[in-house]
């Protein structure tokens, strides 16, 4: 069997690790350059490569392939795939039927990263032979060729799902849905949500499905689908006989006639989407049969993950906040949501079709300055000019961080949430988080 695979990032070099471990005919072509260390990896694994180019007569004689998800439907090479009808893959349909393993996926437009990292530190720190991969870390693919785990969490993007067509995991989660990628799928909403909902399209009366059941994509999608997964509803406002709710600043979790209760104070994550990525976790850790003093102390243990609503310093008692990761609107909407100070905004950048408006109410409520960090800031402004007494345009970090400490004063939160995507001015929002905070490190 022939075994082609297009990209030669994390996961296509995982896939050609367990792809030549199986006994495949492996041939890996990258139409960009391969990183140093993954081109070691294949030279000494004695794998077939290529860069800078893709040779169709090394390729189209594939008996299948395995995609990368970076690379879009559209591109040329994966057209004539198509018209051949060779199936093309993606690295977790590919992985899958070579483990035994109980597989929890986590999908969503936010809360993916945040959701998946919680899950593992339960399950983790209740003992269990647990792996974490998908878009986080090392890829599934190359654990399931180097590792025994008995279960996994996977952070699962919509083009991971995109390339699925028998994948089911026991256990799946959908944050929420909010226009995303849509460029992916051809400006259309509905199919980006589908791609959402394939993570269910395989599951069976034995499985699991944990949803927002506040989220209007999703509750929209039920009412013309089914899924045969068992479901299990989270919610901030409504509560349920099976599912997981906040009532009275309590967590109140109800599965398979068990009940787990946990005072909201208690839970180190703040934030109401935060409460929700715990639900949807800890439904998680109630169906792997965790312990319920575990759970609680993983709960009020768990930091989160860098560059998402992190706190980095207070001076002169100003709360610094990094929360470059909000790449979006409605990552943005739960960090200003979840101020509760006076506070200065940044916000910028390469915005993806933006609607301003739905922030208008926290922002008149909460925001005392907006610094606007991006080439182009119109939009912003035209939106936010009137609303708020103080705005301010900068092109560098250092400008930013220190005009934020000049508008603050005594109890202010200064917040980094940009509601946009970073690489106008910088690398990604790893490199924009980390600018950051090196920045209020240097005040
Ligand atoms: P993803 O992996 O889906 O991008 P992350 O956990 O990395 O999600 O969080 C991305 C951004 O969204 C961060 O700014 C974070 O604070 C925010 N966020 C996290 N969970 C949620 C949620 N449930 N709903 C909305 N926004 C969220």
């Amino acid at each position: 069997m022939r075994l082609v695979i297009l990209g030669a990032g994390e996961s296509g070099i995982g896939t050609a690790i367990l792809g030549k471990k199986k006994g495949y005919d492996v041939f890996v072509s990258d139409f960009g350059k391969i990183k140093g260390n993954y081109k070691e990896v294949l030279i000494i694994n004695e794998i077939a490569w290529e860069e800078e180019k893709h040779t169709e007569d090394l390729i189209l004689n594939a008996d299948v392939v395995m995609k990368s998800p970076g690379i879009p439907d559209k591109s040329p090479i994966v057209k004539k795939l198509s018209a051949k009808e060779i199936p093309v893959l993606s690295e977790i349909e590919f992985a899958a039927p070579f483990t035994d393993a109980t597989i929890i996926g986590i999908t969503g437009s936010n809360g993916k990263t945040t959701t998946t990292m919680l899950t593992y530190h339960l399950l983790k720190s209740a003992g269990l032979n647990v792996g974490l991969g998908g878009n986080i870390g090392k890829s599934f693919a190359w654990q399931v060729a180097d590792n025994k785990y008995d279960s996994y969490v996977l952070e699962l993007s919509s083009f991971q799902l995109d390339g699925i067509f028998k994948f089911k995991p026991h256990i799946a989660i959908i944050t929420n849905i909010s226009p995303d990628h849509l460029d992916r799928y051809d400006y259309k909403y509905e199919n980006y949500i589908a791609s959402k909902f394939r993570i269910t399209m395989n599951q069976t009366e034995e499985d699991y499905l944990i949803y927002d059941a506040d989220d209007e994509a999703i509750t929209e999608w039920f009412k013309t689908h089914t899924t045969k997964a068992k479901l299990i509803p989270f919610s901030l406002t409504k509560t349920f006989s099976e599912g997981a709710y906040i009532k009275n600043n309590k967590m109140e979790i109800s599965i398979n006639q068990e009940e787990f209760t946990m005072d909201t104070a208690h839970i180190a994550l703040e934030g109401k989407h935060n409460m929700k990525n715990a639900m949807a976790a800890t439904s998680v850790a109630k169906l792997m049969q965790i312990r319920k003093s575990t759970i609680r102390e993983s709960l009020s243990n768990f930091q989160g993950v860098e560059h998402r609503l992190e706190k980095v310093l207070k001076i002169q008692n100003v709360q610094y906040i990094n929360d470059s990761k909000a790449t979006n609107v409605n990552a943005t909407f739960f960090a200003l949501d979840s101020m509760n100070t006076p506070t200065v905004w940044i916000v910028g950048g390469v915005d993806k079709g933006n609607d301003y408006n739905e922030l208008m109410s926290l922002v008149r409520e909460k925001v005392k300055a907006i610094i606007c960090l991006g080439v182009d800031n119109k939009k912003i402004i035209d939106v936010f000019g009137n609303v708020v007494d103080m705005m301010v345009e900068v092109s560098t970090m250092n400008d930013a961080v220190r005009m934020a400490q000049r508008l603050s004063e005594k109890g202010d939160t200064v917040l980094l949430s940009p509601a946009c995507a970073s690489f106008d001015l910088f690398e990604n929002y790893e490199d924009r988080g980390n600018q950051f905070k090196q920045a209020v490190k240097n005040l």
